[in-house]
């Protein structure tokens, strides 16, 4: 059997080595993948992507009605996500953070936490 000679990984500035035939190493042996993907890339379409999903999630979950509203007794159709813990404080996209909001309330809470 003759062994494979290592060439440099593909992944560009990468200093490991590889013998498998994709050219990648075992750490950027997925990335070659990806990166065949244009423009489908992490960050790029990313965070959109699943920003939209969840914020639909939430609308749907909420039942579209704002929630600041709604502890006021009153119902006002919501056609935002808010989080409830503002990101610059800390809070997270997770779903317990998040809640539907009506343009009226999240322009309120938004002057409040300035
Ligand atoms: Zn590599
Ligand atoms: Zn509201």
């Amino acid at each position: 059997m003759p062994s494979r000679i290592p060439k440099p990984c593909r992944k560009h500035g990468c200093p490991n080595t590889t013998t498998a035939q994709y050219g990648y190493c075992e750490q950027h042996k997925n990335e070659g993948w990806v990166q065949h993907q244009r423009g489908r890339t992490r960050q790029q379409q990313g965070y959109g992507r699943a920003w939209e999903i969840l914020r639909a999630k939430i609308l749907k979950r909420d039942k579209y009605l704002c929630q600041t509203c709604l502890r006021q007794g009153i119902a006002t159709e919501a056609k935002a996500v808010d989080h409830i813990k503002a990101k610059a404080f800390g809070g997270t996209d997770d779903e317990t953070n998040l809640q539907a909001i009506c343009h009226a309330c999240h322009k309120e809470k938004t002057a409040h936490e300035r």
